[in-house]
């Protein structure tokens, strides 16, 4: 059987660490670091990631402001209180919960950001400095899971990476960052041939498709290390991963859980590049 690698309790115990050092923070500054999260409409999974990260803020000692604007409100609207968090120097963090309604150009949002407040890593400054090997903010999803990688003592560099999902956000810069550690990784998405071919030769298995329990036992090989990010509702309400876990996890050396693995440790990458965002700026 797998080990099971607990998100839940490395994000915990890196909260506990977090939680030092932003009082430390206070003693030097005066202040603490703080994260605005912008949150449009009223999108049931929006509201509770937003309410996850307001609570996570407040164990470590962050602040956080959340401004929820309507639904029906305009592209101009969220540009403009963007503008303003921009400008507001008591704010060293800028989320804006993904995704947005229809009339609102989500690309146009994000680029403007302004870069050194960019704590989701999504401004093509920060991604174009990723694809560099530039210091940049590390978007969170995979900044937490090479946490867990690491924690797990998993040492990529040389193995066969089979990375399932190609979006912005998951797939494309978690395949930079073991790609930077030196893994072998192939990049797979829903036009790929025979990707049972593939995820059967990987060591590593990083799956990121939004389809719940798909990575089934006959498509991974013994031994293999497989990292769930996918984040589902089953036939029944049941929230699951990408991953079948329970046949897949005897077959696995080390595998993560949904719920517990990967969602935890987003968004605690995400109160990590609050305080990286601040200290910068304090330097
Ligand atoms: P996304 O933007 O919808 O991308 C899904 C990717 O999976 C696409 O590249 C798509 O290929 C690929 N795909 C879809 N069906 C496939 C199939 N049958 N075989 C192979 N590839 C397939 O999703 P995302 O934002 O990356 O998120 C992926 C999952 O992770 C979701 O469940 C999401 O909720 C979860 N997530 C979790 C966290 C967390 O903190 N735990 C954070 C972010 C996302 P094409 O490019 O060809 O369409």
């Amino acid at each position: 059987m797998g080990l099971v690698v607990s998100g839940k309790e490395l994000s915990q115990a890196l909260k506990d660490a977090m939680k030092i050092e932003v009082a430390a923070l206070n003693t030097q500054y005066g202040r603490v670091p703080h994260l605005a999260v912008v949150l449009v409409g009223n999108n049931p999974s929006s509201i509770s990631y937003v309410t996850g990260k307001s609570k996570a803020c407040e164990y470590v000692g962050i602040k956080n402001t959340t401004i929820t604007l309507e639904e029906n409100c305009s592209e101009l609207e969220l540009l403009s209180l963007i503008d303003k968090l921009n400008n507001d120097a008591s704010v060293d963090g800028i989320l804006v919960q993904l995704p947005l309604p229809k009339q609102i150009n989500s690309d146009k949002v994000i680029e403007a950001i302004a870069v050194s407040k960019d704590v989701d890593g999504f401004h093509p400054q920060n991604v174009s400095n990723l694809w560099l090997k530039k210091k940049c903010m590390y978007p969170c999803t995979p900044k937490g899971i090479m946490k867990l990688l690491a924690k797990a003592n998993i040492e990529v560099g040389g193995k066969k990476v089979a990375v399932l999902g190609r979006s912005n956000i998951v797939g494309l810069p978690i395949s930079k960052l073991l790609l930077d550690q030196n893994a072998t990784v192939t990049i797979c998405h829903s036009k790929t041939q025979n990707l049972a071919e593939i995820t059967k030769e990987a060591d590593v298995i990083i799956a990121a498709i939004g389809k719940a329990r798909f990575v089934k036992a006959d498509m991974i090989k013994e031994g293999a290390v497989v990292i769930d990010v996918g984040v589902n509702r089953d036939e029944n309400g049941k929230l699951c991963g990408d991953v079948d876990f329970d046949n897949v996890v005897d077959k696995t050396s080390v595998i993560t859980k949904v719920p517990g693995g990967v969602g935890p440790m987003t968004i605690t990458c995400l109160m990590e590049n609050t305080i990286e965002a601040f200290k910068q700026k304090m330097a």
